[in-house]
């Protein structure tokens, strides 16, 4: 439902927190977040309101890290169980992904990942593009290459955002059929669903156009579409009060 990432030079949590905050209002069932710290991902997960996440984040930290993003799910396949929450790891737990909308061929890619012995551990759709990810990346791909060809495999709406362990101080996104935006920092860049979200850090944004994918650094975006075609980039100024 609500859609957060970031990479920069502030911790990634923070910024993370404060923009599904902004994005509550659109309502939701649970919240996520997974950051890259140390060559590892870590995340934590919870079922309910905002405030289970922190309270669970307070509990027990995440390391310090400047690349995250975060998730308020609004569940349509599976219950809004933890587990169910976003963002899914594969099974080496190297690659995270954030996900709204709906994958409609999920039940046919998870019969056939599942042929190939991968375990699943949620009932959502959004898993299989999890496993998709880091079948591609450990097959030589480059995170924005994998993440081209996974969206050339699923039908039905979704932004996309994920992590990998792997590859520090990076964000990869995609969109078909459902909202992206992209807010331009100095040293540190934005990703959401809505520009709410970022608008406290910036007003600097970039559309993403639909079927396009977004490789983010700190100082660096780069689109294309899901063929890896450079997209034209068309930047613009938020001039309204959120
Ligand atoms: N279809 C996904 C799920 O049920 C994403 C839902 C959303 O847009 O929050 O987990």
């Amino acid at each position: 439902c609500g859609i957060v990432g970031y990479v920069g030079g502030q911790q990634a949590i923070d910024i993370v927190v404060q923009g599904l905050r902004r994005l509550e209002y659109r309502g939701y069932d649970s919240a996520g977040i997974a950051v890259v710290a140390d060559g590892a991902l870590a995340s934590t997960k919870r079922a309910g309101k905002l405030a289970n996440l922190e309270k669970a984040l307070d509990e027990v930290p995440l390391p310090a890290s400047t690349t995250g993003l975060g998730h308020t799910r609004w569940a349509t396949h599976g219950p809004p169980t933890d587990g169910n929450a976003h963002p899914h790891l594969d099974e080496a737990g190297r690659v995270a992904v954030i996900h709204n909308g709906i994958i409609e061929n999920f039940a046919r890619l998870r019969a056939e990942l599942e042929a190939s012995d991968v375990t699943f551990a949620s009932d959502t759709d959004t898993e299989v593009v999890s496993h998709l990810l880091a079948a591609e990346v450990a097959g030589g791909a480059d995170l924005a290459d994998a993440m081209r060809a996974v969206c050339l495999r699923l039908e039905g709406a979704f932004t996309l955002l994920a992590v990998h362990a792997d590859v520090p101080d990076r964000v990869v996104a995609a969109r078909r059929n459902s909202p992206l935006v992209v807010g331009l920092g100095e040293g540190e860049n934005f990703l959401a669903s809505d520009v709410s979200a970022f608008i406290a850090h910036t007003r600097e944004a970039l559309e993403v156009g639909d079927g396009q994918v977004v490789d983010l650094t700190a100082d660096e975006v780069t689109l294309t579409d899901f063929y890896g075609a450079p997209a034209e980039e068309r930047r613009y100024h938020v001039d309204w009060d959120a």
